[in-house]
């Protein structure tokens, strides 16, 4: 929901000319966070671009509030924990995030460096690249309804936190998980800025968010709070521009006609690798081949770290992503800063690692 990480700090907008930078980051997912890190203590500047409109990858997404229990140091943590974690850790280095856009093209001057341009226009001209991507560019599931799509982003939204508010509003939310089923809670129950009304629909009447949930969810529709409803969206009703109601296609064959201001379809997210795969990088099995000293692709200056990439023994683990992120950036290190030699210094006792942390003045 609305503050997200991510959301709101340090989120750039499309730009005309090209951002001149050192290294872009594919990816806003706990690999692309933790490559901010290191590539900051390289002195190297992030700019990192992602589809969703938030950060985290899998785990904000995908497992928000469930344990981790692999992650080196945490003996517990949540997906949504871990990714604030990594947010505070990358903010010394002040990454700029260039969110709810897809990398579409990346293409390589004689110079050596890269042009990379994203879905929304944003072009940058970098030195590095670094490829987070995971399992693809997470896309929300769309509704198969005719005539709805001329409402997204107005009325239609894809993500709880864009839709803005919903002060006096008819809101129909539109999926079964847990996500879906917190997010029409949380409308319904607000104190504040009360929406007028709120239908949760789903096509059948199992669904998949937890029991909790679930006896909570009966609990509102006790009250009134909020309504549940069965059916699929069949057609829309508009007036002057605006959608005003839809036709909702029930089990039992008849049909009813819903009162909407604003509709949240939170049918889940499906990754797409897309365009990534026409970049001329070598593949092996839909993902990048990396060399394991450096995790550099094919490509000289394009590093692939994280689920995305793939060489003998890889696992797609935090821990792995972590450490492939770090030697990815002292090869970046070399890259960016040829007249320096790359050391290894320790974070606990170098003055320099220090100042660049602002835990010591520069
Ligand atoms: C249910 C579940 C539980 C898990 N539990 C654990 C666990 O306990 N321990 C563990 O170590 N691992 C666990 N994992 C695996 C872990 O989540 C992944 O290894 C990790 O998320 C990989 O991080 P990543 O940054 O490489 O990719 P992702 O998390 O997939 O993030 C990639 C990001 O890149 C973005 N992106 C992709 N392509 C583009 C593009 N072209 N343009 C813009 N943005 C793009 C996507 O939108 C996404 O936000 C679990 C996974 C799942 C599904």
């Amino acid at each position: 929901m609305a503050g997200r990480p991510g959301d709101g700090n340090g989120v750039a907008s499309p730009a005309i000319e090209p951002v001149l930078t050192d290294a872009v980051i594919v990816g806003a997912g706990p690999v692309g966070l933790f490559q901010v890190f290191e590539l900051g203590l390289q002195e190297i500047h992030s700019h990192v671009v992602d589809a969703l409109p938030f950060v985290g990858g899998q785990p904000a997404q995908l497992y928000p509030d469930k344990p981790i229990y692999d992650v080196p140091g945490l003996p517990v943590t949540t997906g949504q924990s871990l990714t604030d974690a990594l947010m505070k850790q990358s903010s010394p280095f002040e990454p700029t995030f260039h969110l709810s856009q897809t990398v579409s093209g990346l293409a390589q001057r004689p110079d050596g460096r890269f042009d990379v341009q994203t879905s929304r226009g944003t072009r940058f001209l970098t030195r590095t690249v670094f490829i987070a991507a995971g399992v693809g560019a997470f896309e929300p599931k769309r509704l198969n309804a005719p005539g709805l799509e001329a409402f997204e982003e107005r009325q239609l939204f894809h993500h709880a936190s864009q839709s803005g508010s919903l002060e006096g509003k008819r809101v129909v939310v539109i999926g079964d998980d847990d996500h879906a089923v917190d997010v029409a809670l949380e409308i319904a129950q607000r104190q504040e800025a009360r929406a007028r009304s709120v239908t949760l629909m789903h096509r059948r009447d199992n669904l998949r968010a937890d029991t909790v949930r679930l006896h909570k969810l009966r609990e509102q529709c006790e009250h009134g709070l909020l309504r549940f409803l069965v059916g699929q969206i069949t057609g829309v009703e508009t007036t002057d521009d605006r959608l005003t109601g839809i036709d909702i296609g029930l089990p039992d064959g008849g049909t009813e006609r819903l009162p909407v201001d604003t509709i949240l379809s939170l049918q889940g997210l499906t990754p797409r690798l897309g365009p990534l795969a026409d970049w001329g990088l070598e593949m092996e099995k839909k993902l990048l081949a990396v060399d394991t000293t450096s995790f550099c692709t094919s490509i000289p200056g394009v590093f692939a770290v994280g689920d995305i990439n793939t060489y003998p023994g890889k696992r797609k683990l935090l821990v792995c992503g972590f450490h492939e992120c770090t030697l990815a950036a002292f090869a970046a290190a070399a890259i960016v800063h040829p007249d320096r030699p790359v050391r290894l210094e320790y974070t606990t006792s170098s003055t320099r690692l220090h100042q660049l942390l602002g835990v010591l003045p520069r």
